[in-house]
């Protein structure tokens, strides 16, 4: 058994990109994946500017963005009149980031092009259909187990989603709740820029029913939309997901009857909730491992990836540089409060807004809106939050 630098479990989005930041700095890499193929059900695509700068460091941006969609501006809306609100500009981060844009790209489209990077190198061994179920460690190295065979590692990094079994065998608490509603995406090739006249990023909010519409290439690049609906807290999997449910849907966001055909559904349960610690030992959790929320804004994932990368960074200058293990603390200590103080924050709050019910808070959450979006400096303020830039020059700054 050959003791690798780092062992990484899960190869998603997050998994996938600690792996090839690790190999990348010459260490030894094992990437074990459960499944035989990567997950290509439609999850996360909304890609933000301070991720895309990961991205550039990785090399991948440019194959990143010709399988994507840029997104320069992304807007509000009132469902029920059909009237824009507010549109933001990410144009106005120019000299704050090389890229004053979101890009709309699928997860697994990273997830793969990460991976295939990683098969082309020396020091990384990739093991599919390997799920991981026993984890033991000592002061100097951690063994994992996977059914019949072992593996040992200087570090490990549980990046195996939501369920994570890493976390499970590392017996940390996944604080948090579970919302009683659950989120419908609808996959359809209805052109909603062309019929609305919104843009690749629209967030709908509705008392009843809030919708949110997002262009991503797909697989074949021609182009599909990605309308996002909560369900009734009252409503069964069965009747969100019958064909009346979704044809009614689409309806009720101004489909015409002859257009409501749809390629995918995925129907999910959404929760807020982060693990009580990051790491015990030699045995880190990122990305969705170590926290979930809700997608509205588009930040797990995002985040999850910063996670990879100031980890991988971390851990770089230990088995590198011989720098003290203690600085690993650092990890835990500037990233999980981030989490905390601005992923699950942020994302309540923008799920409040779309479903807002009293008229009168409504009427206020709109004119905020409208004012933010007026004034330029509020208006780059805004941006600096929501695309996560400003999070993550103050994760730097620790
Ligand atoms: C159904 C669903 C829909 C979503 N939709 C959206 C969305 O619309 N917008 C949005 O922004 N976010 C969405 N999210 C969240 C987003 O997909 C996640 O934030 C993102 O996938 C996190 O990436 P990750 O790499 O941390 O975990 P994952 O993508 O979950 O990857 C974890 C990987 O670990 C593997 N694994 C699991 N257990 C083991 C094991 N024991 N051994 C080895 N490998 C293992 C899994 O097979 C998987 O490949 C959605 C999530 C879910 C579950």
């Amino acid at each position: 058994m050959q003791r690798r630098n780092i062992l990484v479990v899960g190869a998603g989005p997050v998994g996938s990109v600690a792996a090839l930041a690790s190999a990348r700095s010459g260490h030894t890499v094992t990437l074990l994946e459960a499944q035989h193929r990567i997950d290509d059900s439609p999850r996360a695509s909304t890609t933000q500017p301070p991720t895309l700068e990961i991205l550039a460091e990785l090399g991948l941006i440019e194959e990143y963005i010709r399988v994507g969609l840029i997104a320069r501006t992304f807007e509000f809306w009132d469902r029920p009149t059909l009237r824009r609100i507010a549109t933001f500009d990410f144009d106005c981060l120019r000299g704050e980031t090389d890229f004053p844009f979101v890009v709309q790209t699928e997860q697994h489209k990273l997830a793969g092009m990460a991976v295939a990077r990683l098969q082309a190198m020396p020091n990384v061994e990739i093991v599919m259909g390997c799920s991981v179920t026993e984890i033991r460690q000592d002061e100097t190295q951690v063994t994992v187990v996977a059914g019949e065979r072992q593996f040992i590692a200087d570090y490990v990094i549980g990046a195996d989603g939501g369920r994570s079994t890493v976390r499970k065998c590392l017996d940390i608490e996944f604080e948090g709740y579970t919302w009683p509603e659950r989120f419908l995406v609808i996959t359809t090739k209805f052109d909603f820029a062309a019929a609305l006249g919104c843009c690749y990023r629209s967030y709908m909010a509705d008392p009843q029913e809030w919708t949110n519409l997002f262009k991503v290439a797909g697989d074949d690049l021609k182009g599909r939309w990605r309308a996002v609906f909560n369900t009734r807290e009252d409503e069964s999997d069965d009747e969100a997901l019958s064909d009346a449910a979704v044809r009614s849907r689409l309806a009720r966001i101004h489909v015409p009857e002859g257009d409501r055909e749809y390629v995918h559904l995925n129907l999910y349960n959404v929760h807020q909730r982060v693990a009580k610690s990051f790491r015990t030992g030699r045995v880190f959790l990122c990305g969705d491992a170590a926290h979930v929320n809700n997608p509205i804004g588009g930040l797990g994932l995002n985040s999850g990836i910063h996670e990879a990368w100031d980890l991988t960074g971390l851990l770089d200058k230990v088995l590198r540089e011989d720098a003290d293990p203690a600085s690993l603390d650092a990890y835990e200590h500037r990233r999980r409060p981030l989490n905390i103080e601005y992923v699950q924050e942020q994302t309540v709050a923008n799920k409040r807004r779309l479903e807002e019910r009293d008229p009168v808070q409504r009427a206020r959450r709109f004119d905020e809106l409208r004012a933010a979006a007026d004034d330029p400096a509020r208006h780059k303020a805004f941006l600096m939050r929501a695309s996560l830039l400003e999070r993550a020059r103050r994760a730097v700054r620790h």
